[in-house]
């Protein structure tokens, strides 16, 4: 049998060593916190990434390594790559971790992104205001999740106010675009370059945070076919191996890129009820070589993120048939995810 290493022990390790166990795959998970996703794995090293004893015999146990958590020092990936391959690649991770490179690179090969500067200082912020214009969202180039680390200005007005909220990090203002409605893709491509995408999902957004994603979408058949076949144009140009999220605004000339994660993305938990395959299953197919599954969907679902104090929520909605997902953490804190709920509506349309 093989074995599968992955850098992170979040919620998202944890479905991914879920659908791993039913593949008859050993996962072997590291992670510096609390690790939720420990308490499935056949292994679970708790070890800071600095440690190079430990990542040294995390990669040497298992036959290829991926992450669930994108912000992995570079050391520890050397580390790693020196021993064991890397799915998806190094490059793909580094895009994604900066929204510069990434706008960059998006644009690079045709896509559209909203305008974009970088920032990295208050004058800046006014050059960059005079190209972008107003309104206007300052974000920090790494390290952001959950929309934070982002400061929104309706005007240069509030310049002085958002700068102040980057705290000195280096950060991107993008042009706020109208949007219609966000969807985003998710998609995948194997070891042979087959690339296989889920059906775009509509998702809304409270205070940065993803509230529900609802399949199908309501958007025209030629943007479905657009969001799809861009992102395995992101797939491609990447030489990607696994699973990826597109973030995308719907607009009235079209479809905007808002962002990529380099992982299984939270916009494709429908996945589980709705396709026989689901992206936690084909994320782990692509990345041990296996073929693609069949990611076609069979239902028409709706999935909800229970956050902070939905939890309270859990018995009346274990009591509802819905399919019911809870990540097991320790503690439940306000904005926090802690599971999710999957429903189906109807036969897929
Ligand atoms: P995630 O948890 O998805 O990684 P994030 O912190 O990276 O979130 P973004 O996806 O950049 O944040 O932004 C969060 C939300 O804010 C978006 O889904 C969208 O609703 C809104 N938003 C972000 N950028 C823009 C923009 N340029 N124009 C309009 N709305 C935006
Ligand atoms: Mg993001
Ligand atoms: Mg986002």
């Amino acid at each position: 049998g093989s074995a599968i290493g992955i850098l992170g022990g979040g919620q998202l390790g944890r479905m991914l060593a879920l659908a791993a166990a039913r593949l008859g795959l050993k996962v072997h998970i590291y992670e510096p916190a609390a690790a939720p996703a420990g308490d499935v794995a056949w292994r679970l090293t708790t070890a800071s990434y600095d440690d190079e004893a430990a990542l040294r015999a995390f990669a040497e146990s298992v036959d290829v390594v991926t992450f669930e958590f994108e912000n992995v020092p570079a050391a520890a990936l050397d580390l790693i790559e020196s021993l064991r391959p890397i799915r998806p690649n190094r490059r793909a991770l580094a895009t994604s971790q900066d929204r510069l490179s990434e706008k960059e690179f998006l644009q690079g090969i045709g896509l559209t992104v909203a305008p974009f500067a970088p920032v990295s200082s208050r004058h800046g912020l006014d050059a960059a205001l005079a190209t972008v214009g107003a309104p206007a969202i300052l974000k920090t180039r790494r390290l952001g999740y959950d929309g934070k680390g982002q400061a929104r200005l309706a005007s240069a007005a509030d310049a002085d106010a958002a700068w102040q909220a980057m705290a000195g990090a280096d950060a991107i203002l993008e042009g706020f675009v109208e949007f219609t409605t966000e969807v985003s893709v998710i998609a995948a491509r194997g070891i042979d370059g087959a690339v296989a995408a889920y059906d775009p999902g509509e998702n809304v957004h409270e205070d940065g945070i993803l509230r529900t994603t609802t399949v199908p979408a309501t958007l025209s058949l030629s943007l479905a076919a657009d969001a799809v076949l861009l992102a395995g144009r992101i797939l491609n140009a990447l030489d990607y191996v696994g699973v990826l999220g597109v973030e995308l605004f719907v607009t009235p000339r079209g479809l905007v890129v808002n962002e990529i994660a380099p992982r299984v993305h939270n916009s494709g938990h429908w996945t589980q009820t709705g396709c026989i395959i689901d992206q936690f299953e084909q994320h782990i197919r692509a990345v041990a070589g296996w073929p693609l599954g069949d990611g076609s969907r069979h239902s028409d679902v709706v999935m909800e993120n229970l956050i902070g104090e939905d939890m309270a929520r859990v018995p009346p909605l274990a009591a509802s048939g819905a399919a019911l997902h809870l990540y097991g953490k320790a503690e439940v804190r306000p904005g926090r995810k802690t599971g999710h709920v999957n429903r189906i509506t109807g036969p897929a349309r």
